[in-house]
């Protein structure tokens, strides 16, 4: 009676709902295979908190290979380290085998790597609150650490000997700050120690870094972030000279604590340091967290649209203002203001809503078609009567298409005759 194929036997084909589910049936088919498979690190944190996890990693006993002879659509990432990425429901998971870190050479990577038990596997992670394992179909949580209450305790802890686990791979010294300011964790006093033992981010690629910064500062908690970073000194081998972990922050303070483009948070963090950051400060953090050019570029344009908002926006005439107001970043860019000079941010805000009304970027009235229509030869004259012309109707001056076409004539005119 079954006319269409049954998909419930073939869980690479299934798709259930949600990921957490996804999860789930990956982890149950090994489990019905004979294997233990946990969901494992910060899924199980993040449902401890009552937060929707990222994504769910899988621990298991089972080898790469027999995940691959069970999942064979699977694919294996760096095979010596047993992570294999499992496609499901759309999803992609990574299938890990229990594994034990050999000894770090580099500050970075494990000289080598050997499948290992559950407990060593729980012990090569960084943090208890990132060592716990879940068994998705039970809901019962293994916690070799005592993750489960440091985390209720809200405490940061390493796993083993903090100075030795933050010395193998310095980029956990960053997590540790990701992980204190966006769950608000007090960081345990030997881990404290460990972080402050040497404020050098020694042998963590600039990619790492990049990553883990960019994360600080999207996220709502960027103050606390950007403290600790200060605090550790750990801003020095990021932004250079170091700033005063004391001081004010108005501008990162002032943004509103939603996820947003981590420049913009990078902005608001130069913005309260001390000295202004100018052309060599943007070059030197393209190169040290390798910054896209979109990156960077949205970073030059939100400095230095502060201080020319700051500047020049009183005197400014409505076209002046309305293109300014019509910059993608401007409304970072007001924020930021708001946030550094609350008289000057309300003032600034009450015009723009006023300019927002009769539109800050409407579709020309004159185009260069028309110009042609009109009889004139394209040339560099064209690009300076589209400009004023644009002007004139963003001031509010010209209100049809025929209107500004006789502008743009008496532009033209007024130039041949000044020849
Ligand atoms: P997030 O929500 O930011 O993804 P996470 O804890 O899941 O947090 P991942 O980078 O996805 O972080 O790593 C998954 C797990 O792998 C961690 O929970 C931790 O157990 C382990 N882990 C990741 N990076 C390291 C590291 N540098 N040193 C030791 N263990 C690590
Ligand atoms: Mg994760």
């Amino acid at each position: 009676m079954a006319l269409r194929p049954d998909f419930r036997h073939d869980p690479e084909l299934m798709t259930p709902a949600d990921p957490r589910e996804n999860a789930s049936d990956v982890a149950r088919h090994l489990q019905q295979n004979g294997h233990v498979a946990y969901f494992a690190g910060g899924c199980v944190r993040d449902r401890l908190l009552g937060l929707e996890p990222l994504d769910y990693d899988i621990a298991t006993d089972a080898t790469p290979d027999r995940v691959k002879a069970l999942f064979p659509h699977s694919m294996s990432v760096g095979e010596s380290f047993g992570v294999m990425l499992v496609r499901r429901g759309g999803h992609t998971l990574e299938v890990a085998t229990f594994r034990s870190d050999g000894r770090y050479v580099d500050g970075r990577h494990p000289e080598s790597v050997r499948f290992g038990t559950e407990v060593e596997d729980a012990a090569r992670r960084d943090f208890t609150i990132n060592a716990m394992f879940e068994d998705p179909l039970s809901g019962r949580v293994i916690d070799h650490f005592n993750g489960r209450s440091d985390l209720e305790s809200r405490i940061l802890r390493a796993v083993g000997v903090p100075s030795e686990r933050l010395t193998e791979d310095r980029l956990r010294v960053l997590r540790a700050i990701r992980f204190a300011a966006r769950f608000t964790l007090e960081i345990e006093a030997a881990t404290a120690s460990a972080l402050q033992a040497d404020p050098a981010l020694r042998g963590v690629s600039r990619e790492r870094v990049g990553g883990e910064l960019r994360r600080m500062l999207a996220h709502p908690t960027r103050t606390r972030a950007v403290e600790l970073l200060e605090s550790f000194s750990l801003d020095s081998p990021v932004l250079g000279p170091s700033g005063d972990p004391g001081a004010p922050r108005p501008a990162l303070a002032g943004l509103s604590p939603v996820m947003r483009d981590p420049i913009d948070g990078l902005a608001a963090w130069l913005l309260d340091r001390a000295a202004p950051p100018g052309r060599a400060m943007i070059r030197q953090l393209r190169e040290g967290l390798l910054l896209s050019n979109k990156e960077e570029r949205r970073l030059d344009a939100i400095l230095s649209l502060v201080h020319r908002v700051e500047d020049d926006w009183d005197q400014a005439e409505i076209a002046v203002r309305k293109r300014l107001a019509a910059r993608e970043e401007f409304p970072t860019v007001l924020e930021l203001i708001e946030a550094r000079n609350v008289e000057t941010g309300v003032r600034i805000r009450t015009d723009f809503t006023a300019l927002e009304s009769s539109g800050l970027a409407p579709t020309p009235l004159l185009s260069g078609e028309d110009l042609i229509a009109a009889g004139l030869v394209p040339g560099p004259l064209f690009k300076e009567i589209l400009d004023r012309t644009y002007d004139a109707q963003l001031e509010g001056i010209l209100g049809t298409p025929e209107e500004a076409l006789a502008h743009g004539l008496k532009i033209s005119n007024t130039a041949q005759g000044d020849r």
